[in-house]
């Protein structure tokens, strides 16, 4: 969302979602009954579904059997509305411009619930990987100009050779099973992201169950910026208040900041977490580093005879030149809390604190 998504055009993993929209165009007014046959398909979808099994655990072959008979058992209303249903939510753009128009799973037509999940979500585990999804990581990889997630600038991607990426759902497969294979609901996403932070939420949708603007990273990005007005910049680390402030204040960045609880990740991985063996935070790292940087430079000045006085308003300026060194790749590194870090320490709340910066540099 930081970054716009790389659409590999033309790759032929995007084939398998045409595939099944075909098949559905040809099912559509089959007669009840109709045994499902591999002519149905495409040769390329036909070729990789397998046969028949006779035992317990289904292949994609028992599983399409079974949702072919569930849609042939729908009425000629309820069968072109589960097209509706599919052809609406995999126009993934409109539905993310259009929030309260998405169909979840709950409301598919009675009958075929079940077994359209059950598809489709094995068609993604089993089938996908068949039209070169590791393939569609490694263009993605190499394409991308940082190894940034860019739904954190917090984590980075790893190298195709060992692994492939995570791809999220934005619109989370079991909600909306029918976009589970299509290429512009599937992103590369950091593993943390991804596992520990947006897991099912609803992109469209917050846990109270209204509906929430979003954006889609193939066809947009959001470019919030972070304060920290409001904080208590105490010296002890214990003692001090962090307010973590992030701007346009607009749904599509509180979703984002929801859905991948970033203000929490700023307060507590960075800005609160102690390492112990120094007794600082990642913030008191970055601080200190300054400083020490400062105290060599002004010992430079001393030993080379250019010495002036440092005051306030120098130890300022370079503040504020160490502020702007953050504004590029803002949303690599943690770059935009430290930019905040910085810019914090410019405000009239944080006088003290330069003060005492001042004294150990000098
Ligand atoms: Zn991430």
């Amino acid at each position: 969302m930081l970054q716009e998504c790389i659409d590999i055009k033309n790759h032929p993993v995007k084939e398998l979602q045409v595939s099944v929209q075909n098949y559905l165009n040809t099912i559509q007014n089959l007669p009840k009954g109709t045994i499902f046959n591999p002519s149905h398909c495409d040769k390329k979808l036909s070729g990789f579904i397998g046969i028949k099994r006779k035992t317990k655990s289904k292949n994609t072959r028992d599983l399409i059997e079974e949702f072919q008979e569930s849609f042939l058992n729908l009425n000629q209303g309820d069968r072109n509305r589960f097209i509706l249903i599919f052809n609406q939510t995999n126009d993934v753009r409109t539905q993310f411009a259009n929030p309260n128009t998405a169909i979840r799973l709950p409301n598919y037509p009675n009958g075929l619930k079940k077994s359209s999940k059950a598809l489709f979500l094995n068609l993604y585990e089993k089938i996908l990987n068949k039209y070169g999804i590791k393939d569609h990581y490694k263009k993605v990889y190499k394409e991308k100009r940082d190894s940034w997630c860019p739904f954190c600038g917090m984590e980075k991607f790893i190298s195709f050779n060992r692994f492939k990426q995570d791809y999220d759902h934005l619109l989370y497969k079991a909600v909306y099973p029918v976009a589970s294979i299509n290429m512009y609901n599937l992103v590369p996403m950091g593993i943390k992201c991804n596992r520990i932070h947006k897991k099912t939420k609803d992109l469209l949708m917050d846990d109270k169950g209204n509906y929430r603007s979003a954006v889609n990273p193939y066809f947009d990005i959001i470019q919030p910026r972070f304060d920290l007005k409001g904080s208590n910049m105490s010296s002890d680390p214990l003692k001090r208040i962090w307010k973590v402030n992030i701007t346009p204040n607009s749904t599509e960045v509180k979703t984002w900041d929801n859905v991948f609880d970033i203000t929490a990740r700023c307060k507590e991985d960075f800005l609160e977490k102690i390492d112990k063996s120094k007794h600082e935070t990642e913030c008191d790292k970055l601080i200190n580093a300054f400083r020490i940087d400062k105290a060599n430079r002004v010992l430079f000045e001393k030993e080379s005879g250019i010495y002036v006085k440092w005051n306030l308003k120098r130890l300022e300026a370079e503040i504020k030149l160490k502020r702007m060194s953050f504004n590029t790749n803002y949303y690599h590194e943690y770059n935009f809390i430290k930019y905040a870090v910085f810019d914090f320490l410019l405000t009239d709340e944080c006088l003290n604190y330069r003060k005492a910066i001042l004294k150990m540099i000098i």
